[in-house]
């Protein structure tokens, strides 16, 4: 191998693979590490939605130009993802959550989204299998938006950047990335040095932990979230629904793919280094994440990895699905489309999401390390923004403007001034 590359990669989840191809396309060298294998993280784990709608206002832009974006990766990469147009439809079940939903889309009307409010009436005739007495007011519906398969998606990117000429190192951690002179110049891995005009840090929950000794502070957290999928129904489920608690999504092959939103937190040993960041957040969303004061014993008590699953990549984290969470999913499933329930859960899985405090990622330049590119903190929505990102990466390598203004997530917005 070489010793010196334009870009260094850390991290193979979709940011990371997504910017290797669109710089290995761009004629850039790039190395990319990744200490298990690509998508083992969140990006092969989560539920699929590519969504705009809903977004907050911040990253909208991302996610508007994702969707475009996805209109075109099949045929880009040569793969086939599961990308399906097949709209989002969140279902309202108060007045109040109705008004919230509208002033939303005012507020989204200027990007030039074709967000909709639905009636209980309209809900039904694009959800006929709804069950009548479950108190739907309406919905906001955006047929712009989609869905894909997140582990066939990460490593397509994967595969055709490698094929594009992006080298990876797997299997092995980035214990450190280097500066000289205030600059990014490489990273450390393994004993050894690989030099670099730029590093991009997408290491997902890895990369608060690299970070700090660069003096940039990401009040990172994570939150173990569950998946589960279910045996083909032989109907079609028409669009990604969001029902009050659960997310759902008809796969290809006619399996339901069901999620609650938010999960556990699992406290560790340094939970209370960010205790005060997350105050307002679980003010504002205090059932975002259930907190586990037992994940220390279960950690000890536990005995390796769950049982693997041939199409999730196997991860280091050994994240344990939450049984609570798949019996919460199939059951809203079962309330909301009882002629549809009444088929087996199949598979079940687990990632953990990284989050910030204001639930927005930290994107762009490190204006104090020139050099250094961060990508990270997706807080539970990055999938459907990958191909967005990946893209807006290789720009900001290339010194090209962006395209879209990511200064509101500056990953500096936490450090001390
Ligand atoms: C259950 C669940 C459901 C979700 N649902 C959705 C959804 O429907 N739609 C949506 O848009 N988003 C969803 N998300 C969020 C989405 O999956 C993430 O925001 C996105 O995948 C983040 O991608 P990433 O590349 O930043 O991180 P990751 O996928 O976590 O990738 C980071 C990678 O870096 C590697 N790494 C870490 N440290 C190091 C190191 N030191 N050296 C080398 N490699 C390192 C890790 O192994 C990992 O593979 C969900 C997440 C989960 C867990």
């Amino acid at each position: 191998m070489k010793r010196t590359w334009d870009v260094i990669i850390v991290g193979g989840g979709i940011m990371g693979c997504a910017a290797a191809y669109y710089a290995a396309r761009a004629g850039l060298s790039v190395l990319l590490f990744e200490r298990d294998t690509p998508g083992s993280a969140q990006s092969g784990r989560n539920l699929g939605f590519v969504r705009q709608q809903g977004r907050d206002l911040r990253e909208l832009p991302l996610a508007i130009g994702a969707a475009q974006l996805w209109q075109e990766i099949e045929r880009d990469l040569g793969r086939k993802l599961g990308w399906a147009q097949c709209g989002y439809l969140a279902l309202a079940m108060s007045e109040k959550e109705l008004e919230r939903q509208e002033a939303w889309r005012k507020e989204a009307l200027s990007h030039g989204l074709d967000t909709r409010i639905l009636s209980a009436t309209d809900v039904r005739s694009h959800l006929p299998d709804l069950a009548p007495d479950v108190g739907v007011k309406g919905a906001m519906f955006t047929v712009s938006d989609g869905q894909a398969e997140p582990n066939r998606a990460t490593r397509a990117y994967f595969d055709v950047a490698l094929e594009q000429g992006a080298e990876a190192v797997l299997g092995h951690r980035v214990a450190r990335i280097e500066t000289a002179a205030g600059r990014a110049n490489g990273v450390w891995s393994n004993g050894k040095f690989y030099g670099a005009s730029t590093i991009i840090c997408t290491a997902g929950a890895g990369s608060a932990r690299l970070l700090r000794p660069l003096g940039i502070l990401l009040p990172q957290e994570i939150i173990r979230a569950t998946v589960a999928r279910t045996e083909p129904l032989s109907a079609a489920f028409p669009c990604c629904v969001s029902c009050p608690m659960t997310g759902m999504r008809q796969a290809r092959d006619g399996a339901m793919i069901l999620s609650v939103a938010g999960g556990e937190y699992d406290v560790r040993l340094n939970s209370l280094r960010f205790a005060g960041w997350y105050r307002k957040a679980r003010q504002e969303n205090p059932n975002a994440s259930r907190i586990n004061f037992l994940a220390p014993f279960r950690r000890i008590l536990s005995h390796g990895a769950p049982p693997p699953i041939a199409d999730i990549s196997p991860s280091s984290d050994c994240v344990p699905p939450e049984p609570k969470r798949i019996h919460q999913a199939y059951d809203e499933f079962a309330k909301f489309f009882p002629a549809l329930a009444g088929i087996e859960i199949t598979a079940s899985w687990a990632g953990y999401i990284d989050t910030l405090p204001d639930m927005v990622p930290a994107l762009g330049e490190v204006q104090k390390v020139p050099g250094l590119i961060v990508a990270t903190g997706f807080s539970g929505h990055g999938f459907g923004l990958g191909p967005m990102v990946g893209n807006l990466l290789t720009r900001l390598v290339k010194n090209e403007a962006p395209g879209v203004d990511v200064g509101p997530l500056s990953p500096e917005r936490f450090s001390p001034k």
